[in-house]
């Protein structure tokens, strides 16, 4: 294999071919034989030889050391002079123009071959080096953080782009200079960042005191990491120093928003008109607001870890600690009434309401809570629970008077009534008995009234019951249509009664209590109707067979209809309280005091059942009940009996 390319640029033909024999001879490849530099320049841009044994004095216009000039600056090709020159000026221009040898004519064999060898070698090796240098050049520019090496008197000798970039100089711009005119770093906080800086120490305070600001060309603060370390050579030997900077604004930006943020929420916190407090992932109470040291009264370093949980009553503590075991366990919401000593030595009662946190990474880190003061509702709540108290032993006095009051007149009436029908057996002329017939209306009604009282207080002090016997539906309720029908008739008003199914079969249930129902619906129809009609209707909606008990149970559905003068809208709500009148002046016009519909509504609630009713004033109204009754179980020998 050849040694290397070479060109041969000699305008003389013989010294051409002797030359061309010679460098053949030792073992390089002559590629090409020129005789004036701009062929020498073409024929190297065109072949790129390895090397050129350069003739100086040239017939062209252009002679060796102009034509060496060019193709050193643009092709990077070795060049050796071959030359009978030796004057001093020659020499000196040929020198200038960076050839790799200077061989005097004439010369020997081997001192080309030795000029050739070396100034190929160099030649390789200084292109190997070139390139290395630009590799390397080229990774250190696309680091991001900033390299500058100085020597040992703080000259710059490099700038990388990053250095450029953060320090706005250019390398060239810097060369010579001293590093530390440009690179002005200060270990102090600059004023205007001292505030961004003091939220960084809350932060992380060794990172603000080991933090640089540096100065740049615009006069503009960044902040920097910044390493420097020694460069040596293979013996140890101090060369400079390279200092590698690290442009730290974003982070720091983001920094100063994250505390930002941090503050944001701590005094939101702090300031939360109530109490708030935290435990950490390890169940560490380690936070409580202002409000919490407000109310308790006392400093944080008291509070933190378990030192409130003295303040609990003894009587909450262990249920507190205990649930709250459980929800941090399970990451739950937690919530719990508890008695806490106050700054007045007093307990409030706080509702406290404790749910999980989490890390960014969804990593559990402890428990957050908020206490609600429900000492001034408690008092309300107990203030409310002792005017029911009062209420409701006044009503229940009231009740019992009531049922005394009427027990106690209804003896003499009864009296009255009883001697009333004896008197009926007796001789009277037409003029008494008109009397007698109003002193026996009169005392009915009173009766009824009577009864009516004694039924709703005994409703009101709980003491009314259901009493089961067995009957026939039918028969019941014909012996309150009777008389029902007979005062409708008097008034001229149709009295319809509708079985739409057979109710022949035995009952069991308080027949009273059905009865009480119906003709207090039936009274009503009957009082507030002038003209049309009244009507009775049962129905039986469903039939249900309770396998366990045998029995069968009858949806029994009541419905008292009439076009009488109804009920205005407005009313509808209030219709079964105790004591209400649609109008007061109605009164006067219908006797009654409010009590039938409310003593109603209570005896369907004692059947568990249902009622309720359509009304359009000056139409009339239609009043529903459902009731839930027993068939009684008929035994072979025909007798009924109860379950
Ligand atoms: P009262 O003894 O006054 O009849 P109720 O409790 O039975 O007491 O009825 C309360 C009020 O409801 C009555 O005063 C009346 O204004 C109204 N009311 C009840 N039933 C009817 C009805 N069928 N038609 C019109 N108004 C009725």
């Amino acid at each position: 294999m050849k040694k290397g390319k070479i060109l041969i640029t000699e305008d003389e033909e013989i010294v051409a071919r002797v030359n061309k024999r010679m460098v053949t001879s030792l073992g390089y490849e002559v590629v090409g034989i020129v005789s004036n530099g701009e062929d020498a320049i073409k024929f190297v841009k065109a072949q790129k030889p390895d090397l050129i044994l350069m003739d100086i004095n040239l017939s062209g216009a252009m002679n060796g050391i102009e034509a060496a000039a060019i193709i050193n600056r643009e092709y990077d090709v070795p060049i050796i002079f071959l030359t009978a020159y030796s004057d001093d000026k020659t020499i000196s221009e040929a020198i200038e123009s960076g050839p790799y040898g200077y061989i005097s004519k004439p010369f020997e064999l081997t001192t080309l071959r030795i000029t050739l060898d070396l100034s190929l070698s160099k030649s390789k090796t200084e292109r190997k080096l070139r390139e290395s240098e630009l590799w390397w050049k080229s990774s250190i520019d696309s680091i991001d953080q900033g390299i500058i090496t100085v020597t040992i008197d703080g000259g710059i000798t490099y700038l990388n782009s990053a250095a450029e970039k953060i320090l706005g100089y250019r390398l060239n711009e810097c060369i010579g200079m001293n590093y530390l005119d440009i690179y002005k770093v200060y270990k102090s906080v600059p004023n205007e960042l001292f505030i961004c800086a003091m939220h960084d120490s809350q932060n992380n305070p060794d990172e603000l005191l080991n933090s640089k600001w540096f100065i740049d060309r615009h006069n503009k603060h960044i902040p920097i990491e910044e390493t420097i370390s020694d460069i040596k050579d293979g013996k140890g030997n101090f060369l400079g120093k390279v200092i590698i900077i690290k442009d730290i604004s974003q982070k720091r930006e983001s920094q100063v928003e994250v505390v930002a943020a941090r503050n944001f929420y701590i005094s939101l916190l702090d300031d939360f008109p109530v109490p708030v407090w935290r435990a950490n992932a390890d169940g560490y109470f380690n936070y409580f607001n202002k409000t919490w040291l407000n109310l308790t009264g006392r400093i944080l370093e008291q509070e933190i870890s378990f030192g409130w949980m003295d303040l609990i009553h003894g009587e909450d503590r262990e249920t507190f600690q205990n649930l709250f075991r459980k929800s941090f366990e399970k990451e739950e919401r937690f919530e719990y009434e508890f008695r806490l000593l106050n700054n007045e030595k007093e307990y409030s009662w706080i509702l406290a309401v404790g749910t999980p946190f989490y890390e960014l990474n969804k990593k559990f880190a402890g428990f957050i809570f908020a206490g609600l003061d429900l000492s001034k509702k408690k008092v309300l709540e107990k203030e409310l629970r002792t005017a029911i108290n009062k209420a409701e032993q006044a009503s229940s006095a009231k009740s019992n008077f009531i049922s005394n009051m009427s027990h106690e007149i209804r003896t003499p009436l009864n009296g009255i009534v009883g001697l009333t029908e004896l008197l009926f057996d007796t001789e009277l002329n037409p003029e008494q008995l008109q009397y007698l017939e109003m002193v026996k209306q009169s005392t009915d009604v009173l009766l009824s009234l009577l009864n009516n009282l004694l039924n709703q207080s005994k409703m009101e002090v709980g003491k009314e019951f259901l009493h089961e016997s067995v009957f026939v539906l039918t028969d019941i309720l014909n012996e309150i249509w009777n008389p029902i029908s007979v005062q409708a008739s008097l008034k001229n008003i149709i009295a319809e009664r509708k079985w739409e199914h057979n109710f022949g079969r035995k009952i069991i249930g308080d027949k009273v209590k059905i009865q009480q129902i119906v003709l207090n619906l039936l009274t009503n129809a009957l009082k507030f109707t002038e003209a049309g009609k009244i009507e009775l209707i049962i129905i039986n909606e469903n039939e249900i067979e309770m396998s366990e008990t045998k029995t069968t149970l009858l949806n029994l559905h009541i419905i008292v209809k009439d076009t009488g003068i109804g009920i205005p809208i407005d009313q509808h709500e209030r219709i079964f309280e105790s004591f209400t009148q649609v109008d007061s002046s109605s009164t006067k016009k219908y006797a009654g005091v409010g009590l039938g519909l409310c003593i109603v509504k209570n005896l369907v609630d004692l059947f568990n059942g249902k009622i309720w009713f359509e009304s359009k004033p000056g139409f009339g109204s239609e009043f529903h009940v459902l009731l839930i009754l027993k068939y009684a179980i008929e035994e072979t020998s025909g007798e009924l009996v109860s379950i």
